[in-house]
C-alpha cells in the first residue's frame, strides 16, 4: 500500500454537537437528550475547553474552517449568549474561510428573534428545519412537538430574517404515514420552495424506542401504524422522481439541491476530507499524520455519548474521547469506497487508483464489477455509480466494499 501524503492543507470541516432537545422523539438514534436549561452553559464551558485542549493537541489540523456544521439534539434551543461564545471562541482558533458553509440545525417552533439575530451576525447562512412530515398525525405520534403550522411560520421568519439558504428534512417511515400524507408532504414540501431537501428512510435499530420496538414486534410508540419496508421504499422511490420533476437534483443518497445549493459540509464527509467534531458524541476525521503516528495512517476518533460522562472527562482534565482508531491505507481505501458510492456523481476510480495504488484497488474493482453485474452499479468511463436499485441496497452494496 502506498502510505497517503500528509494533507493537512484540505479544508477543514467542524462540527458541534447540542445534545439538547425538548422531548425525545420515539424514532431519534442520536445522543440527545431533555436536560434542564441550567446545563446549558456547563456544557459549552466544557466544548470550550475541549476545543483549546484539540487545537493544542492535534497540530495537524488546519489553520482555517472551510465550514461549520451545528448539529444535534437541537441546537436552535441554545440561548444567543451561549452560541455567540461558541462563535467567538471558534474563530479564534479556527478562523472562517472567506465565503466558508455555515449551517445551523433548527427545529420547528424553536426560532427566537434574539438567536436569529446572533445566528446572522456570526456568520450562519444555511438553516436546516427538522420538520419531518407535514402531517400533524404523524409528527404527534412521533413524539415532535411541532405542528404544521410551526413549519409554515418558522419558513417566514427565516426569510424575513435573510436566511433563505433553507434545508427541509422529511422521513419516509413515520407511524400514520400512508401513500396520501406522504405525497402530501412531498408536495407541501415542493411547494415550500427550500433549495435543499433531505429524504431520510425510517431509521429501525435498537438505538431507538420505536425502532427497539418494531424489533421486538411490539405496539408501543405507534409502532403498529408504520408503514411497511417495501412502503417506505416506494415512498423514497416517489420523493426522488417528484422531486426530480421539481428541479432537485439527487446528490447523494439522502440529499436533494436546486443547482448551486449543495451541501459542502456534507460532501465532505463523503469524500474523507479531514473534519474536526466538538461536543458530546461527535466524530473526528484527522487525514494527516497527527505527531506520533505512523506516516500515511488516518486518525479517526469519537467522543463519549452521554453529557454526563463528557463532562466528566473534561472536569478530570482529558479529552473526552470514547475511541480512537488509526485507519491503515486499506481501510481507507474501503471508507473511500463506501462513503464516495453514497454520492450520486460516483466513484472516480482514476482518482482512487492514484491515491492507493492499482494492485490495492483490484480487490475493489472487482468487488464493484461484481454489483454491477446484478444491477446495484452502473459505470461511465472511470466513474461508477449506485444505480436506482443499487440506492434502495445502499447497507448491502456498502458492507460489500468492507473486507
Ligand atoms: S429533535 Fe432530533 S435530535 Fe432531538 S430527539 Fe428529535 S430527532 Fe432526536
Amino acid at each position: 500500500m502506498r502510505p497517503r501524503a500528509n494533507s493537512g492543507a484540505e479544508p477543514l470541516s467542524i462540527y458541534i454537537s447540542v445534545p439538547f432537545c425538548r422531548s425525545k422523539c420515539s424514532y431519534c438514534n442520536f445522543a440527545s437528550q431533555v436536560f434542564p436549561a441550567a446545563r446549558q452553559s456547563e456544557y459549552i464551558a466544557a466544548l470550550e475547553q475541549e476545543l483549546e485542549w484539540t487545537r493544542e493537541r492535534e497540530s495537524s489540523l488546519g489553520e482555517s474552517c472551510a465550514t461549520l456544521y451545528w448539529g444535534g439534539g437541537t441546537p436552535s434551543l441554545l440561548p444567543a449568549a451561549l452560541f455567540t461564545r461558541v462563535m467567538t471562541a471558534l474563530e479564534r482558533h479556527f478562523p472562517r474561510q472567506p465565503g466558508a458553509e455555515c449551517t445551523l440545525e433548527a427545529a420547528p417552533g424553536t426560532l427566537q428573534s434574539d438567536t436569529l439575530d446572533a445566528w446572522r451576525r456570526a456568520g450562519i447562512h444555511r438553516v436546516s428545519l427538522g420538520m419531518q412530515s407535514w402531517q400533524a398525525a404523524e409528527l404527534r405520534a412521533s413524539g415532535r412537538l411541532h405542528g404544521p403550522e410551526h413549519i409554515a411560520a418558522d419558513l417566514r421568519t427565516l426569510r424575513a430574517a435573510g436566511l433563505e439558504e433553507i434545508n427541509l428534512d422529511l422521513i419516509a417511515g413515520l407511524p400514520h404515514q400512508t401513500e396520501t400524507s406522504w405525497r402530501d408532504s412531498v408536495e407541501r414540501t415542493v411547494a415550500a420552495g427550500a433549495p435543499h431537501i433531505s429524504i431520510y428512510m425510517l431509521d429501525v435499530d435498537e438505538d431507538s424506542r420505536l425502532g427497539r420496538e418494531l424489533l421486538a414486534g411490539g405496539g408501543r410508540y405507534h409502532a403498529a401504524s408504520v408503514p411497511a419496508d417495501d412502503q417506505i421504499a416506494e415512498f423514497y422511490e416517489y420523493g426522488i422522481e417528484r422531486l426530480a420533476r421539481a428541479g432537485y437534483r439527487q446528490y447523494e443518497i439522502s440529499n436533494f439541491a436546486l443547482p448551486g445549493h449543495e451541501s459542502r459540509h456534507n460532501d465532505g464527509y463523503w469524500l474523507r476530507q479531514p473534519y474536526l467534531g466538538l461536543g458530546v458524541d461527535a466524530h473526528s476525521l484527522l487525514r494527516s499524520a497527527a505527531p506520533g503516528a505512523e506516516d500515511g495512517r488516518d486518525l479517526r476518533w469519537s467522543n463519549l455519548d452521554s453529557l454526563e460522562a463528557y463532562l466528566a472527562a473534561i472536569a478530570r482534565g482529558e479529552l473526552p474521547r470514547a475511541e480512537t482508531i488509526w485507519l491503515d491505507a486499506e481501510s481507507q481505501l474501503e471508507e473511500a469506497c463506501f462513503l464516495g458510492l453514497r454520492r450520486n456523481e460516483g466513484l472516480d476510480l482514476n482518482r482512487l487508483e492514484r491515491e492507493f495504488g492499482e494492485a490495492a484497488l483490484a480487490p475493489q474493482k472487482a468487488e464493484l464489477r461484481a454489483m454491477a453485474a446484478e444491477g446495484w452499479l452502473e459505470e461511465n468511463g472511470d466513474l461508477v455509480r449506485l444505480t436506482q436499485r443499487g440506492r434502495m441496497m445502499g447497507n448491502e452494496v456498502f458492507a460489500r466494499m468492507l473486507h
